[in-house]
């Protein structure tokens, strides 16, 4: 049995060291003493969730909440925990330091299982309804009474969202290696099977049953894969100069579904495989009728307007669905999957074959009511690129994808299998997707909402750092401001987030969760910013101004640092 107590000394002892491989050797040790009916438990506990994202089990306790239990639990009253939170920035050193000194030493640490920590979790998670809230301080205040200070620092950042251990995914992966063959050599299989099933802890089960089954691993249904990734080019010379012949499919710009069935069941996910079914009902019934008895499928939920030959994008389609009612706009736009890639057939996993062969197998089952195929052209030359991208945005498109016939699905990876070429808004020279990290308030016509622009990010994976790239004060239509108004108000922080590096202040910091789409005319260098920041100038964007937003793409998917680094070369040639 293992006890909270060591996954707490272990979580601190990780905090205090930087380097990945000590990080791992920490982890494997845990490991070792982890039973295999505990290890989904304690690996879900590492990542900061308790389940994989399309089972829909969050906690995500407000800050008010936490600091409520912390006042009961601690014996303080809530300014005071308020105000040494305005110090630390951090509620788990809170409450650590408040019990440190607990004014009513009543506590009695009596040891508590990894497994009994996550079923309270869980409970929490799962309290709803009427008087809700309060119920899940009390058992958050349960907790919290039986806890040594070290164990409610880490209770307090799990029940809030804000874990932050620096853990990622690649040393879990490697510690569950070393933990059981003293090496890595099994971390490519593991890494796989994680990638085809998207739940860390099923994967660490499978293998503490028997590592063959990780080297077996195989695709299945209701297990959502981690979507395959696209790399962008900027001209169709380099994609010829990098794949050669190739295919070309128009670029959707639509909502992408991954759709599961199995028997008469089906389920569909989300690119950041949340679930979706409930969101597509006649989707869910056209793949029913499906002659096949297993399939698993990928493809682009987006209206289209047969007489017209008109593709709308998913954004459209949702504004005309809220403005005219569902089934007017139904009729007018109905919504069709583009499918463009098939991933598992009854009992088959069709990942590892060449595109070539999983496109015939799809020909073979779509086109198929409202489960469209998305068309696919053979070419060979930079012209034929040339010419059907230009057609794509004639069409109301974003563009082409383009693919290599050869390539295996790259399940979570970014390879050379998809490249996008994307049009481009305006002036302006690209677009790329940051996350939100801070809000500012508006100034004379805008004060009415509120809102005053956004303080945007991307992600430096050299050092695993959040670096600042632009404000954007403008391209918001005034629903939009409204509406960002509310969901940032939602989660807003005292603090900034802790992966930032930054140099301006926003009115407001927000924990970094949504993503948006920004054009720009150019890249400056700018001492405001801290994106690839170098002689005390960072790399911005100038004239930022909001595309949409991508509710769609998940945090770990922003341009990276790097990305806006080539960007500013290729300009500055
Ligand atoms: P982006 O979101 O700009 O990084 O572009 C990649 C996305 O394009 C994928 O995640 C899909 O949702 C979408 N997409 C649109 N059309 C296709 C297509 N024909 N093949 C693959 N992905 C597509």
């Amino acid at each position: 049995m293992l006890f909270f107590k060591d996954v707490a000394e272990t979580f601190l002892k990780i905090e205090s060291k930087s380097g990945r491989l000590e990080m791992t050797d920490i982890l494997a040790q845990l490991f070792k003493k982890t039973d295999v009916k505990e290890i989904d438990k304690l690996i879900y506990l590492v990542q900061g969730i308790l389940a994989p994202p399309y089972d829909g089990i969050e906690l995500g306790l407000g800050e008010q909440f936490a600091i409520r239990a912390i006042a009961s639990a601690a014996g303080y009253d809530r300014s005071k925990v308020e105000s040494n939170y305005k110090k630390s920035g951090d509620l788990g050193l809170t409450i650590e330091e408040l019990f440190a000194k607990k004014k009513q030493q009543s506590l009695s640490s009596s040891d508590m299982d990894v497994l009994y920590i996550y079923d309270s979790f869980v409970k929490m998670a799962k309290t709803s309804g009427q008087g809700s809230q309060e119920l899940k301080i009390k058992y958050l205040t349960e907790l919290l009474n039986n806890s040594s200070p070290t164990e409610a620092r880490f209770i307090i950042r799990f029940v809030t969202g804000r874990l932050r251990l620096g853990v990622g995914d690649p040393t879990i992966l490697d510690a569950l290696s070393f933990s059981r063959t003293g090496d890595k050599s099994l971390r490519e299989e593991l890494e796989r099977a994680y990638n085809v099933c998207s739940d860390l802890g099923y994967v660490a089960k499978t293998f503490f049953e028997s590592p063959e089954k990780i080297v077996e691993f195989k695709v299945q249904p209701f297990k959502p894969l981690q979507p395959a990734l696209a790399e962008r080019l900027s001209t169709p010379k380099e994609i010829i100069e990098k794949l050669g012949s190739c295919s070309i499919e128009f670029k959707f710009d639509g909502f992408r579904l991954q759709c599961h069935k199995k028997g008469n069941e089906v389920e569909l996910y989300s690119r950041k495989l949340e679930k979706m079914t409930h969101m597509f009902p006649d989707v869910v019934d056209a793949i029913k009728k499906l002659k096949v008895k297993e399939i698993i499928f990928e493809g682009e939920a987006l209206a289209f307007n047969e007489p017209q030959k008109r593709y709308f994008s998913f954004q459209q389609t949702m504004h005309r669905r809220r403005k005219h009612g569902i089934d007017a706009a139904s009729k007018e736009l109905p919504l069709n999957i583009f499918v463009f890639d098939i991933l598992y057939l009854n009992g088959k996993d069709l990942t590892a074959q060449p595109y070539s062969s999983r496109r015939k197998t799809l020909e073979s089952i779509f086109p198929e009511e409202i489960l469209k195929l998305s068309e696919k052209i053979d070419v060979k030359n930079e012209k034929e690129i040339e010419k059907l991208f230009k057609q794509s945005i004639s069409e109301g498109l974003e563009g082409i994808m383009a693919k290599d016939l050869a390539s295996p699905y790259t399940a979570g990876k970014r390879k050379f299998a998809w490249i996008k070429l994307k049009k481009s808004y305006g002036k302006a020279v690209d677009t790329i997707d940051g996350v939100i990290v801070g809000y500012y308030l508006g100034k004379g016509a805008r004060v009415e909402f509120e809102f005053g622009g956004l303080l945007l990010a991307v992600y430096n994976e050299d050092n695993a750092r959040l670096e600042t790239v632009a404000r954007i004060g403008s391209g918001y239509t005034e629903e939009e401001m409204k509406e960002l108004q509310e969901m940032l108000e939602e989660i807003k922080t005292t603090a900034p987030p802790d992966k930032l590096d930054y140099k301006v202040e926003p009115d407001f910091w927000v924990q970094p969760k949504y993503v948006v789409e920004v054009a720009f005319d150019d890249i400056t260098l700018s001492p405001m910013h801290t994106c690839g920041v170098k002689d005390d100038r960072g790399y911005a964007l100038r004239f930022p101004r909001m595309q949409k937003m991508r509710g769609d793409k998940s945090i770990s998917e922003i341009t990276t640092t790097r990305e806006v680094v080539d960007l500013y070369e290729k300009q500055m040639k």
